[in-house]
């Protein structure tokens, strides 16, 4: 038997999963959307996962990472949960060992982390404004009716980037109607938009921060040719960015999980009757938000209590 371990990180918007060897080679990987039921979708990857593990490899260590890491943790019995800036910056430097920027854009959020002789020396992290992220993307592709996998493409064909508002979705989006209207072409207000998504990204995540190449670009924005782009003639950098970038959490975390104790890991626990309660505690003005976790009805773990006397384990 061939030992394997797996990573997942769950997002609000993606969860990503990979098993790989000792010697940290993707044997499988899976990509699907969160929609909203984290318990699900990660039933979901682990049926892709499960289908796509060579044969003569066994799952013997867990990690989890990204939003939902705690929830997806105790259904998969992990043996090692970790912040998404930890399993990022880890995933990174297995692939590339000299990088001192990461920069880091998914569909609902993005960071930066700076490393320094691979370790993490700061970061910064934006969960607030969409207006530098793929969210934001995603819906003006909508709104000028053009697929968002071709966005990056159009934006190279632009020879005068429609400048943006960038400071935040709302001006953005106004902005951008009253281009299209006075008559900008749609490649120039594409390539603008990707201006736009990185101009936010260095004005709010990044600002203050010493940005020191090697650049890595991760998350499902690096998959944009556009962005990637106009993060390279606004830093006037060069930005790495990797097939696998989208993977870098999971990668991370995996990698993590390699240290755990061992043990052989069941992908049919999922099948267990798993289920998640918000409650709201009462017993006192500040009405925490408490969710619960229940395996077969009954709770194996809650978190959102400020104090023990919301505890419901
Ligand atoms: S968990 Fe503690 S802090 Fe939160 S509402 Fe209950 S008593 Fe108050």
């Amino acid at each position: 038997m061939n030992k394997a371990y797996l990573g997942i990180d769950i997002g609000s918007i993606s969860t990503k999963g990979v098993i790989i060897d000792e010697n940290n080679n993707i044997l499988a990987s899976s990509y699907i959307w969160t929609l909203a039921d984290p318990v699900n979708a990660v039933k979901k990857l682990l049926k892709n996962l499960k289908q796509d593990i060579p044969k003569n490899y066994t799952v013997v260590s867990v990690g989890t990472t990204g939003s939902a890491r705690r929830l997806i943790g105790i259904m998969t019995g992990a043996n090692v949960i970790k912040n998404e800036i930890t399993a990022h910056a880890i995933g990174t430097l297995s692939k590339y060992k000299d990088v001192k920027t990461i920069f880091e854009i998914g569909g609902q959020d993005s960071k930066i982390i700076l490393i320094n002789d691979g370790i993490v020396t700061d970061y910064a992290m934006n969960t607030l404004c969409a207006a530098g992220t793929g969210a934001f993307l995603s819906s003006q592709a909508k709104r000028l009716n053009i697929d968002v996998k071709d966005f990056g493409k159009m934006a190279l064909n632009s020879k005068n980037p429609t400048k943006i508002a960038a400071r935040c979705t709302v001006f953005a989006e106004s902005d951008l109607v009253h281009k299209a209207q006075i008559g900008h072409k749609k490649e120039d207000i594409v390539a603008g938009i990707c201006e736009s998504v990185v101009n936010n990204y260095l004005n709010n995540v990044a600002k203050g921060k010493k940005i020191t190449p090697p650049i890595v670009f991760q998350g499902g924005v690096s998959k944009n040719i556009g962005v990637v782009k106009a993060f390279e003639k606004i830093t006037k950098e060069k930005i790495i960015t990797d097939d696998n970038g989208h993977l870098m959490g999971a990668l991370g975390v995996a990698i993590l999980a390699k240290k755990e104790k061992e043990e052989i890991f069941d992908f049919d626990i999922l099948n267990l009757d798993f289920e998640t309660k918000g409650y709201e505690c009462k017993k006192c003005p500040n009405h925490c938000e408490i969710i619960a976790i229940k395996k077969n009805k009954k709770i194996v773990d809650a978190w959102g209590n400020r104090c023990e006397k919301g505890s419901l384990i």
